[in-house]
């Protein structure tokens, strides 16, 4: 984890911004709870328990700036919420997500299945793609299973 803030740190440095602790505070709970889809409220109150001190507007301007440099991403799984996830380490592209419509669970895919189509898209359409964002609405295993065992 250390070597990860310290990888952070580096990326605030080259655009001539601080790891503060407010700020390392907030980094520390994006990467205790990486798995997570966490909204800003959520991390506010993961937050606060480290830094009581920190207001939710603070953590929202270091959400809104670790998004800015493409630290975290910011998602939205057609729920209205806005939630964020670090980007993995060395990733150039954003990991894809299967959302079940049933439980809400939300499983990672971090191998890029678009290159093919990205390919497709700058040759057709002459257009530089830097990124991209792919999610997959349906029904997980688990819930696929309950309700086979149902009928
Ligand atoms: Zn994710
Ligand atoms: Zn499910």
């Amino acid at each position: 984890m250390e070597h990860r803030i310290e990888r952070i740190k580096k990326q605030l440095h080259a655009e001539s911004y601080k790891l503060t602790p407010q700020r390392e505070a907030t980094v520390r709970v994006l990467l205790e709870r990486e798995e997570d889809h966490l909204s800003a409220e959520d991390i506010y109150l993961l937050v606060k328990e480290k830094a009581p001190e920190i207001g939710l507007a603070t953590v929202y301007r270091t959400l809104e700036l670790l998004s800015e440099l493409k630290i975290v991403d910011k998602i939205n799984f057609g729920d209205g919420v806005s939630r964020y996830d670090l980007r993995k380490e060395g990733a150039a592209h954003f990991h894809h997500h299967l959302v079940c419509m049933e439980c809400g669970t939300v499983e990672e895919i971090v191998e890029d299945l678009l290159e093919d189509v990205e390919k497709k898209v700058e040759n057709q359409w002459q257009f530089q793609v830097k990124d991209h964002r792919l999610t997959f609405h349906g029904i997980c295993r688990k819930c696929q299973q309950n309700n086979n065992e149902a009928n």
